[in-house]
């Protein structure tokens, strides 16, 4: 009688774990685990902003965050919202023609990603190191994130003047900048922008709302502007749409 009753246990547990296997597809199931929960949220209030001016991922979503950008959710919340301007660009712009249509793209982590680099910093487990950064922006390799790309060629296509703007140094990284933009097929853009010394020291958000307002003041139309930081977006002259690509790695003020 036992053996009949551990033979159905048996039974009722290979059923059931080919009833969750065919419900999740061929994927293999990833246990929930009570973090999960907590860097769910915590990611949350980071991309909306409620979360700010931290210095480091939290230590218990390490592998949350390396999940998030190395098993392909960070590319698909990209390719979401970069979905979303092209929308607004094909249904909600009507351009002018006259030369002073603009969007402004910032530039890490936005045009270009620097998902190698912070994987040696534990996908900003590690706080914000200025020399290696350097160094590695030196090198000039930075991949384009090809949905920004492909956003990038639509806006040039369109006729949209594309302002490419990003803290960086003008002095020590403008012309690898530069060579990193081109070697990744950003071409034909109206002006790259870097941070020249009159800027040093400002925040980010002070700025790039002065690099716009002088975009404005020159009679520029800001349709839209995209940046993987709030500090991008905030501030004056923001432009008349905004959009925040995610970026649970690192906190510009
Ligand atoms: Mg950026």
């Amino acid at each position: 009688m036992k053996q009949i009753r551990e033979l159905v246990m048996l039974l009722l547990l290979v059923l059931c774990s080919k009833l969750t296997a065919t419900s999740a597809g061929s994927m293999p199931i990833r246990k929930w685990k009570p973090e999960d929960s907590y860097c769910l949220s915590w990611r949350l209030g980071v991309e909306t902003n409620s979360v700010r001016a931290w210095r480091i991922v939290p230590n218990q979503c390490l592998r949350y965050v390396e999940s998030y950008m190395m098993l392909g959710q960070y590319e698909r919340d990209i390719d979401l919202i970069i979905d979303q301007v092209m929308d607004y660009v094909n249904h909600d712009v009507v351009l002018s023609n006259d030369g002073f249509d603009a969007w402004i793209l910032d530039v890490d982590d936005t045009c270009l990603s620097n998902l190698f680099y912070y994987q040696g910093k534990r996908f900003g487990g590690d706080p914000y190191d200025p020399k290696g950064f350097k160094e590695w922006a030196l090198k000039g390799v930075c991949p384009a994130i090809p949905a920004v790309l492909r956003l990038y060629n639509k806006l040039i296509e369109g006729g949209f003047k594309v302002f490419l703007v990003t803290g960086r140094s003008e002095a020590t990284l403008g012309q690898t900048t530069l060579d990193n933009l081109h070697n990744q097929g950003f071409l034909a853009y109206e002006r790259l922008i870097l941070r020249s010394d009159e800027y040093k020291g400002m925040s980010g958000i002070a700025y790039k709302s002065e690099i716009r307002k002088k975009l404005v003041g020159e009679g520029y139309r800001i349709w839209g502007n995209v940046g993987d930081q709030w500090s991008d977006l905030q501030g004056e002259y923001i432009g008349n749409r905004t959009f925040k690509l995610p970026n649970p790695m690192y906190f510009v003020p």
